[in-house]
């Protein structure tokens, strides 16, 4: 065993077809016993349920070496629950919240050579997924499935120092108000890829979505959520009142060392659109960038410049990044169990 000879620093963020993947099939009524296989490919009937009515849910956590090389990732157990309440909106079998932590720890292990060294900003991305690979022609729930978890190395997110992006409120919806924006599901993204390949071409980073309800109440982006400062210092989080916010698994860490570590105000609360003047920093949190800061947000004529600017990060954001990223990474003493040792 060898680590892989790559550029970790320039590798990005694109599919690299790492050596081994865990499987495990539903079928009559239970989940098989799940190995570990080289096989990353998927036959499946022209039927399969997530190929006609989306039945599919996904994960997505990372596994990185500390300064001491042991291997770790960062609280997979919530993944496992958020996959579990994903999997029970959609009729979908949950797999047992144990299994899934045993069977990322097994991918990892398997995968070791393809671990980035510390220091690279470099990450091993795990990918969980789980889809209906059943027969369906009614609009039913299948009754078979399968839970898949590969990983794939992936560069620093943000090369030479996290740049505050720009942003634009889109003038589609992300979520339905009670809809299945609070879960990890596929479906959610499929109708995202329009609006975020607009706002590329406009220059945008990302999009911003409203309340679908009212377009009055700040949601989150098509794949991160949102933290504002206030001028008093406090950290605010956009609470949706129609459930339709992604449980972002950074954020609700973020929350916590906030209150915890750092000794903030956190409140939860409806966000307006218009409030966001009032705001100081803002930032985009997601396991891929840990937190983005954002500089900038156009709705059509009207932008709101976040006072922090666009050259930095702002003071309180920046904390927040360095004392979570130093909880992962070991150099702070977080909560028991949020790093959780994979190969010592
Ligand atoms: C995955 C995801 C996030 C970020 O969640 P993390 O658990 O922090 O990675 C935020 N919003 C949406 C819509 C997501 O799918």
């Amino acid at each position: 065993m060898a680590q892989k000879n790559l550029d970790w620093e320039n590798i990005g963020f694109s599919y690299i077809k790492t050596d081994y993947r865990y499987v495990s099939n539903y079928k009559d009524g239970k989940w098989d016993d799940g190995q570990i296989t080289e096989d990353s490919t998927i036959v499946m009937s022209e039927d399969a349920g997530v190929l006609h009515y989306a039945q599919e849910c996904f994960e997505g956590l990372k596994a990185y070496r500390t300064e001491d090389n042991r291997i770790v990732c960062f609280r997979p157990d919530l993944n496992a629950e958020r996959m579990v309440d994903s999997a029970t909106r959609l009729e979908m079998p949950p797999f047992p919240k144990e299994r899934f932590i045993k069977a990322v720890e097994e991918v990892v292990k398997a995968n070791e050579d393809w671990v980035p060294p510390y220091g690279s900003g470099a990450t091993l991305y795990i990918r969980p997924v789980m889809f209906a690979t059943g027969n369906v022609i009614g609009v039913n729930p299948a009754d078979e499935y399968q839970f898949r978890i590969f990983c794939t190395p992936v560069g620093p997110y943000f090369k030479g120092g996290a740049k505050p992006i720009s942003i634009k409120v889109s003038d589609f919806d992300r979520a339905a108000p009670h809809g299945t924006g609070n879960i990890k599901a596929g479906l959610n993204y499929a109708m995202s890829l329009h609006p975020i390949v607009k706002a590329h071409e406009e220059g945008f980073a990302e999009n911003l979505y409203l309340d679908a309800g009212t377009r009055t109440y700040v949601e989150e982006t098509g794949g991160a959520n949102i933290i504002f400062v206030d001028k008093d210092g406090n950290l605010v989080i956009p609470r949706s009142y129609t459930d339709s916010i992604l449980p972002s698994v950074t954020r609700r860490s973020i929350a916590y060392v906030a209150e915890h570590v750092l000794g903030l105000k956190v409140e939860e609360r409806p966000v307006k659109l218009e409030e966001v003047s009032s705001f100081v920093e803002m930032g985009l949190c997601g396991t891929a960038a840990v937190i983005s800061p954002v500089g900038k947000i156009t709705d059509h004529g009207k932008v709101y410049e976040i006072p922090s600017g666009m050259d930095e990060m702002g003071p309180v954001i920046k904390k927040l990044y360095d004392t979570l990223t130093g909880i992962q990474m070991g150099h702070i003493e977080g909560p028991a169990g949020w790093v959780h040792e994979i190969k010592k």
